[in-house]
C-alpha cells in the first residue's frame, strides 16, 4: 500500500470512529461527557489533518504542512485533554504549546527555510511529548484504581510516544530515506499512517472501555452502600457478612456481631430537624468506622441501627470492640450550629455458638440483647444468651 492510500484508509476510519462516538455520546454519563467530547473532537481533528496529508501536493507547502500537522498535533493534545478530563483534573493551557510550537516549527522549515528531516522531527518530538504526557495522566490514576483498560490505554499512548521517536531518529540517520513523507520508497511512510490510526481507532475502543469500568463501577458501588453514610448497605451485610461467618466457622475462629441502635434519636430528629439527624447519622457512622477501620466489617442495616461483624482472636475481644464501639460515639459529641450534643448507642452482642448457620440467627440474639440494653437504661452493651 502507498502512503496516500494508508492515509485516505486512515482517515475514512478515524471518521467513522468519530461518528460511533458521537452517536453513543448521548448514553454516557454526565460526568464523563466532557471527556468523551473532547476525545471526539480530537479524533476529529487527526482525522481532518490526516486527509490534509494526504492532498497535501495541491495545497501550497507553506499553507498545507503546517495546517495538516497542525490539526493531528491539536487533536492529539484534545485526547490527552480527555484523559485529564476523565480523571478530574484542572484544565491547563499548556497542553496547547507542544502542538504550537510544533506547527510554528513546521511552518518555518515548509515555508522559509524547507527541511523535510527538521520538519520529521518536530512533529515526532511534538506527538512524543503529548503522548507521554497523556501515558503518564493515565497511568498516574491508574495508581490509584487499576483498571485494565486504564492500562491498555496508557500502553497505547507509550507505544506510539516510543514509535514517533524512533521515526525522528530514523530520518535524522537516513535523511534520503524519502523525498517527502507521501514518498513509498520509505517503509517508515507507510507504517506511519496505519501506527497514527492505531490511538483514534483502537484508543477509542480502550477509551469507551475506561467509560464503561468507571460505570459498572458507580453502580456497584451505589447498589452496595448506603447514600447517606457511605458504610456497607444490609445486601452488602448479608453477603460479606455470610462470607465471614463460614469462614470463621471453617478456621474455628471467634465471630460476633454487634448490633448497635441509637438512644432517643427521635429526639435529636424532633430538636434539630430531619436534615441535621441525617448529619448526626453520618457523624456516628464515622464514629464507629474509626474503630472497625479495615479489620471489622460495619454496615447501616436501616434507620438509625448499624451492625458491626468483628473479626477476632478470642471471644473475649468481643466485648472489648463492642465497648470501644460505645465509647467512640460517647467521647465525640455532635455538633450543630450552636448545639453540642451527646450522642449514645446501646449495643446487643452476639457471639457465634454452634448452632448458629446463618447471620440471620446471630442477629436474631443480638436483637434480643439489644432490647435487654435498651431496657436496662440505655447507653450500654449486652450480651446475648448462649
Ligand atoms: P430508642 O433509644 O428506643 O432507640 O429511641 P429512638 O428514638 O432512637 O427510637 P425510635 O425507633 O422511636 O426512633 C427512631 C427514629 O429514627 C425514627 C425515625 O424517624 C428516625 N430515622 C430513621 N431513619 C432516619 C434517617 O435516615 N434520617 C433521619 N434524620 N432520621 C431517621
Ligand atoms: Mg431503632
Ligand atoms: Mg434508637
Amino acid at each position: 500500500m502507498d502512503p496516500l492510500t494508508a492515509f485516505f484508509i486512515v482517515a475514512l476510519m478515524m471518521l467513522l470512529n468519530g461518528g460511533v462516538l458521537g452517536l453513543i455520546h448521548r448514553d454516557l454519563p454526565q460526568d464523563v461527557r466532557p471527556s468523551a467530547i473532547s476525545w471526539r473532537v480530537g479524533t476529529l481533528l487527526q482525522a481532518c489533518g490526516c486527509i490534509l496529508l494526504a492532498v497535501q501536493s495541491f495545497l501550497p507547502p507553506a499553507f498545507g504542512l503546517p495546517l495538516a500537522n497542525g490539526m493531528i498535533m491539536l487533536g492529539i493534545a484534545g485526547c490527552w485533554r480527555a484523559m485529564r478530563q476523565f480523571y478530574g483534573q484542572r484544565e491547563n493551557v499548556l497542553l496547547l504549546l507542544p502542538a504550537l510550537l510544533g506547527t510554528f516549527g513546521i511552518w518555518w522549515f515548509a515555508g522559509p527555510q524547507p527541511d523535510l528531516v527538521a520538519r520529521i522531527v518536530i512533529a515526532s518530538l511534538a506527538w512524543a511529548v503529548m503522548l507521554i504526557g497523556a501515558a503518564w495522566t493515565v497511568l498516574a490514576a491508574t495508581r490509584r484504581e487499576p483498571v485494565l483498560s486504564a492500562r491498555v490505554l496508557a500502553g497505547i499512548f507509550g507505544v506510539l510516544a516510543v514509535f514517533m521517536l524512533v521515526r525522528g531518529v530514523y530520518f535524522v540517520l537516513s535523511p534520503h530515506a524519502a523525498s517527502n513523507i507521501m514518498d513509498g520508497r520509505s517503509w517508515m511512510n507507510v507504517i506511519t499512517p496505519i501506527l497514527a490510526s492505531v490511538l483514534p481507532v483502537i484508543g477509542t475502543t480502550g477509551f469507551l472501555l475506561l467509560c464503561s469500568d468507571r460505570i459498572r463501577r458507580q453502580w456497584e458501588r451505589a447498589a452496595s452502600t448506603d447514600y447517606l453514610t457511605g458504610l456497607a448497605n444490609r445486601r452488602t451485610l448479608a453477603a460479606a457478612g455470610a462470607e465471614r461467618l463460614q469462614q470463621a466457622a471453617r478456621d474455628g475462629r471467634a465471630f460476633a456481631i454487634a448490633l448497635l441502635d441509637i438512644d432517643h434519636f427521635k429526639t435529636i430528629n424532633d430538636r434539630l430537624g430531619h436534615d441535621a439527624g441525617d448529619l448526626a447519622l453520618v457523624h456516628v457512622a464515622q464514629c464507629l468506622q474509626g474503630v472497625c477501620g479495615e479489620r471489622h466489617l460495619l454496615a447501616r442495616h436501616g434507620g438509625e441501627e448499624f451492625v458491626a461483624v468483628l473479626a477476632l482472636d478470642s471471644e473475649a475481644q468481643a466485648r472489648v470492640v463492642a465497648e470501644q464501639l460505645r465509647q467512640a460515639v460517647r467521647a465525640h459529641p455532635f455538633r450543630h450550629g450552636d448545639e453540642v450534643l451527646t450522642i449514645t448507642v446501646s449495643i446487643g452482642l452476639a457471639l457465634r455458638r454452634e448452632p448458629d448457620r446463618s447471620l440471620d440467627d446471630l442477629l436474631r440474639r443480638a436483637d434480643a440483647a439489644l432490647y435487654a440494653a435498651k431496657r436496662g437504661g440505655r447507653d450500654r452493651v449486652e450480651s446475648a444468651a448462649a
